[in-house]
């Protein structure tokens, strides 16, 4: 039988296959969770005008210059200005006037002093603490330019940037379209959760496990239900799915097993099959293909195995259409709390739990339940460690690489 393909090249073949869509125009409270398709320039300085930053009294700096606690200095308050208001009152020397957080810094004034370092007396302020030029004032542009670029293309829309967004006043944005996702799950063993169970059956999970992972893309799965290990059934549900969506998920049947036709009727469809078997554990019988710019994942059946694999191959996938330009998980390094073994010449996925100790050191162990039928395992972990292909054995006290995971 062929060679697997390594982890490492299976995920550079699925994304050297994928190609972005379209782009859309989305509103902006729509717009969370896309990536940007435009570079945002400012269409004006941020902040757009200089304006306090704290609850204080403007003041020219030399009138206040010798004042402390034991040398308080007073001004006659002068009148007041508030957020929302545009002042055109000009602050002369050895007067103040009050200014509230986010009001516009009238002409004259070079800084402002805290409410907390000041007392009032009827029209009278005293102040207790001198200032320095421009404390407490934001400056107009100091943040951006008008015509600075604000937000790069390929950018993640998270409520940050919708925020910035909103700053701007852009009401629109140009954004990659989401792909469509059907999902197949195959097994003449799998019952609708609805259904009455018998003997020998079991519910299926994996449409559950994978229209979940979607959800939380915030992609509706294409539900093409449940397909026999029938060729005929497989061959109408999976033509389906390869005229109705973008990625196409079909899981179980891609094994090595008789009644495991799912690649018979991949090729009897055209789909150009780029590889099939990763040295990854789980997810060894993994399949994937293309037809035209439609992505194929035949994903392995057991309920570990095709979330893992979705979550190291189809996600990544997934990312790029929708414009994400690298996919770069963030890796971590923490000690094992016990020995981990293995036998097999594959990287190995570990379901495990991070912790961090008293000192801040990340310590990790494997969870309870490590096979691929086994989901408890996964319930139970936050992160996965990287069990390197040709290692058998990893120490307790070990750094390993470890990933995070939702
Ligand atoms: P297969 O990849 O079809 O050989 O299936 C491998 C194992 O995963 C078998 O024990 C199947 O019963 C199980 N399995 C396949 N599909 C599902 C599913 N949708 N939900 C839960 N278990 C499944
Ligand atoms: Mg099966």
């Amino acid at each position: 039988m062929a060679k697997l393909t390594e982890y490492t090249e299976a995920l550079q073949l699925v994304l050297a296959n994928t190609r972005k869509i379209k782009t859309i125009a989305v509103d902006l409270s729509d717009s969370l969770g896309y990536f940007l398709a435009q570079n945002i320039f400012a269409n004006s300085d941020l902040p757009r005008f200089t304006s306090s930053a704290a609850d204080g009294y403007i003041v020219k700096m030399d009138d206040v210059k010798d004042a402390n606690e034991d040398n308080p200095i007073t001004l006659p308050l002068k009148g007041e200005i508030k957020a929302g208001d545009f002042s055109k009152v000009k602050l002369k020397r050895g007067e103040t006037y009050r200014i509230l957080t986010g009001a516009p810094i009238p002409q004259g004034a070079e800084s402002v002093v805290m409410k907390e370092f000041t007392n009032q007396n009827g029209d009278k302020i005293i102040f207790k603490t001198s200032t320095k030029h421009g404390d407490n004032v934001r400056y107009k542009g100091e943040e951006f330019k008008k015509g600075d670029k604000a937000i790069a293309t390929n950018t993640f829309i998270s409520p940050a940037v919708v925020g910035l967004l909103a700053t701007f006043g852009i009401r629109k944005v140009k954004v990659f379209q989401k792909p469509k996702v059907a999902v197949l799950v195959t097994g003449n063993e799998l019952v609708q959760i609805d259904k009455k169970i018998k003997p020998g059956q079991i519910y299926d999970s994996n449409f559950y496990t994978l229209s979940s992972a979607l959800k939380e893309m915030d992609i509706d799965a294409i539900n093409l239900g449940i397909a026999k290990d029938d060729k005929n059934d497989l061959l109408k549900k999976i033509s389906v799915g390869l005229e109705s969506a973008d990625i196409l998920l079909v899981s179980g049947g891609i094994s090595v097993g008789e009644y495991d036709y799912v690649q018979d009727i991949f090729d009897e469809l055209r789909v150009k099959k780029i590889f099939w078997r990763i040295a990854m554990k789980p997810g060894k019988p993994t399949y994937f293909g293309v037809k035209g710019k439609k992505l194929v994942f035949g994903l392995p059946g057991n309920p570990v195995a095709s979330l893992l694999v979705f979550s190291r191959l189809v996600e990544p996938a997934i990312q790029k259409v929708m414009g994400k330009l690298e996919h770069k998980p963030i890796i971590l390094f923490a000690r094992l709390e016990h020995d981990l073994k293995k036998r097999s010449k594959r990287l190995e996925f570990v379901r495990a739990k991070l912790n961090t100790t008293e000192n801040g050191e990340l310590t990790v162990s494997a969870t309870k339940g490590q096979d691929s039928h086994m989901l408890g395992g996964m319930v139970e972990a936050n992160c996965l460690i990287y069990f390197p292909m040709e290692m058998e054995l990893l120490n307790k006290g070990t750094k390993v690489k470890v990933e995070l995971i939702h």
